[in-house]
């Protein structure tokens, strides 16, 4: 494990206490009532959590990725729905506003969405375009004046709840992806009902429309066909985050189970002093133990601006795959429990599932990590 400073020992500390105390009590029924948090997302706003990683010259907290991950996990650890919302906003649903957007983008859009006081979100991902994000169909015509967007995108987590969007689309002269910033209330724009997910449902997610959408010239974010080149500058730390997102499940899992484990009597012993059971959280603390560790150490080589395509692959499906099973594990440990609504452990169940689709899937990560091999 990377030894923390003081700085990010206080950052885990402060999100820590804000998780136990705010968001663990409400995390079932956000999840039920399948509503955005709009409080809890202004209160993490309100901590900078969402300005976190951006230079305090630009309105952010000038913080490392060290910090911004641990945080990530704290949150994560009480609510994936809030955690995941709040992610998206901090990371792929500012950036590029970040890196290009113009005075006006930056003081209406940017600089309030790092107060929490507007939403934003990504639209990469259409109907027919997953993880082969170069066959995305949607068009951006270059006209006199602008240009003109179409095209249909799914899958956009806040689309229901967003003020504005980042969108990836094809100029009409280029090969290559362009970026776009797309207010919701642009003429044109349409927002799909939520989509009904077994997990995260308290990240709302839906399909977006753009039906000739006129958007002046600077609206395009970056040069026309720099959009999977400026995506490759975040790609890394997208990773990082998903792979931080399935440790705090992870923590929540285990810790549930320990306590359970530790107050469930059975044959006149609490369940955890049985073997089988104690070999369960063996298991289970060498993959939270080592997934965490090569998370962290991989947020560390952001911090030191070292080479970190590979490690955060590895550190995404590494942890990714480690949460799922120590779910799986854990909730074991609650049997019938386990299976109840009344107790959290299911919702972790069905919430770590999303960690192995976001940031890239387990194959294609595989098939990615290998080509980093000279494979
Ligand atoms: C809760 C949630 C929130 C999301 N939020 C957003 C968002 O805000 N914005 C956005 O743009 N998208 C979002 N997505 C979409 C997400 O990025 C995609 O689901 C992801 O890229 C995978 O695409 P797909 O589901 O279409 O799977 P597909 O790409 O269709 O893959 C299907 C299967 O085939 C495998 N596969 C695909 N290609 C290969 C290959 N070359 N070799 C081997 N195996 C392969 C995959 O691993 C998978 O097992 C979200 C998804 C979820 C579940």
């Amino acid at each position: 494990m990377i030894a923390l400073t003081d700085i990010q020992k206080e950052v885990q500390k402060t999100f820590q206490e804000f998780t136990d105390k705010h968001v663990k009590p409400v995390a079932s029924k956000i999840d039920e009532e399948k509503q955005f948090p709009h409080t809890l997302f202004k209160q993490v706003g309100d901590l900078g959590f969402f300005g976190m990683r951006y230079p305090q010259s630009e309105g952010g907290e000038g913080l490392d990725v060290v910090s911004y991950i641990l945080a990530v996990m704290e949150l994560s650890r009480g609510s994936m729905s809030l955690a995941a919302a709040c992610t998206m906003q901090s990371l792929m649903g500012t950036y590029f506003l970040y890196r290009f957007g113009n005075t006006e983008i930056k003081e209406h859009y940017f600089l309030e969405a790092l107060k929490g006081n507007k939403i934003g979100g990504i639209c990469m991902t259409e109907p027919d375009a997953g993880s082969d994000l170069m066959s995305i169909k949607t068009t951006a015509t270059v006209t006199a004046d602008g240009f003109i967007l179409n095209g249909q995108k799914t899958w956009i987590t806040s689309a229901p709840v967003a003020n504005f969007f980042t969108v990836f689309a094809r100029t009409n002269n280029h090969d290559q992806l362009s970026i776009f910033f797309v207010p919701a209330t642009a003429q044109g724009v349409m927002i799909g009902k939520n989509i009904e997910k077994m997990g995260v449902r308290a990240s709302l997610t839906s399909e977006v429309a753009f039906d000739n959408v006129h958007l002046p010239p600077h609206y395009l974010l970056g040069e026309i066909g720099s959009g999977t080149k400026c995506l490759r500058e975040i790609l890394a730390e997208i990773r990082i985050m998903t792979g931080a997102l399935a440790i705090g499940i992870a923590t929540a899992a285990y810790q549930d189970a320990l306590e359970y484990a530790n107050t469930r009597i059975q044959f006149g012993k609490p369940v955890g002093k049985f073997q089988a059971i104690q070999l369960k959280f063996a298991d289970m603390a060498v993959k939270l133990e080592t997934a965490k560790s090569y998370v962290l150490y991989a947020a560390s080589l952001s911090d030191s601006n070292q080479p970190r395509q590979k490690e955060s692959m590895i550190a995404k499906l590494y942890a990714s795959e480690c949460a799922a099973s120590i779910c799986d594990e854990a909730s074991r440990v609650l049997a019938s429990y386990g299976y109840a609504t009344e107790y959290n452990m299911e919702r972790y169940l069905r919430d770590v599932r999303f960690t192995l689709i976001g940031g890239g899937t387990s194959e294609i990560l595989k098939i990615n990590i290998a080509k980093e091999m000279g494979l």
